[in-house]
């Protein structure tokens, strides 16, 4: 009997229908209706709530938002430093609410890697570049002999352009050289995933430029999925996803692809503005696009062949 590949790929699909995966299940980082509240002195504050969030292996992606939106809540949740009120997240397969103490100690040493926004924090002060990045891998407890594990430094302290650092202190670093050093440190056991909390903060904006060039290249070379928060509008146009955290949600996703001109030949990066929908049907309309219409309340909604529009609510005020 012969098997009609045709069908068996017609009956599998069925069967993928009938039984629709997980969200997220695809993604390296799903962050499902994601909660953290924090209480102090009969105080609750809500900084993420409910947050859907998937991040594809290999991707370089940017996340934005105003002061106290809950941006640093959700890396130190991802970093696996503090544990969700309610919600899912999962990392690479790693349950991070469910995770036992060992577990997470292995997930911060070796499933992801960290950076800080102040320089200082990232480094320790009385190691070199080169010790400050074999430090890690001993405390992995990786198996390679200690050549080995300086090689190793010094070719990520190459490949980051920062090689001439590699006896230096940080306190002989330039502020920029130090977050080279920092993203090299943080990717010394090879991480599924790197998250960077404003990195380049502290920084003047060409050498923002060079430590967003350096992100860029371990995204490249080493393929690691990188997350980074960034008040930098410059670095958030270039990467090719931004998305936008708003009252501890996400918002809104700028999405940016590359056309070619078809006499000219030259590339441009074309963006278009998303709202994100969530699996209830909810949608966050943008606050200047409400206000402009003065939309409040409710609105009148029209469903058309391709498309909905989105009327304000003149009846409720005649
Ligand atoms: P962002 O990084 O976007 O500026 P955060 O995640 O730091 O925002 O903070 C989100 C909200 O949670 C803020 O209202 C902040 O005051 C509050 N918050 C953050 N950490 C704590 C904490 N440890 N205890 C109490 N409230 C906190
Ligand atoms: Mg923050």
């Amino acid at each position: 009997m012969t098997t009609d590949p045709t069908l068996a790929e017609l009956t599998g699909k069925a069967t993928a229908t009938r039984t629709r995966p997980a969200y997220g299940h695809d993604a390296l980082i799903t962050c499902d209706r994601l909660v953290r509240i924090f209480s102090a002195d009969d105080v609750e504050v809500q900084a993420l709530q409910g947050l859907d969030l998937l991040v594809r292996e290999g991707e370089l992606m940017a996340l934005v938002g105003a002061s106290g939106s809950g941006k640093s809540t959700l890396m130190n949740i991802l970093a696996g430093l503090d544990t969700p009120t309610a919600g899912a997240a999962r990392v690479a397969g790693h349950d991070l609410l469910t995770m036992t103490a060992k577990d997470r100690l292995h997930y911060r040493r070796k499933v992801v890697g960290f950076i800080w926004q102040q320089t200082s924090r990232n480094l320790l002060p009385y190691l070199t570049a080169a010790q400050n990045i074999t430090l890690p891998l001993q405390l992995a407890g990786e198996r390679r002999r200690s050549r080995a594990r300086t090689e190793r430094a010094l070719e990520l302290l190459e490949l980051l352009e920062v090689a001439d650092c590699r006896d230096r202190r940080p306190h002989q670093m330039s502020g920029g050289q130090q977050q080279r050093v920092a993203i090299a440190v943080a990717l010394a056991c090879d991480p599924a995933v790197l998250l960077a909390d404003e990195p380049t903060g502290e920084l003047d904006s060409h050498t923002a430029q060079q430590i967003f060039a350096a992100f860029r290249t371990a995204n490249e070379e080493l393929g690691t999925t990188i997350v980074i928060v960034t008040h930098d509008r410059a670095v958030a146009t270039e990467v090719r996803r931004t998305v936008a955290i708003r009252d501890g949600r996400t918002s809104t996703e700028v999405l940016r692809r590359s056309e070619v001109d078809e006499t000219t030949g030259h590339e441009t990066l074309v963006a278009r503005e998303y709202a994100m929908l969530d699996r209830a049907g909810r949608l966050q309309l943008p606050a200047e696009y409400t206000s402009a219409l003065g939309m409040r309340d409710r609105v009148a909604l029209d469903l058309e062949e391709d498309h909905i529009t989105v009327w304000p609510d003149d009846i409720g005020h005649t």
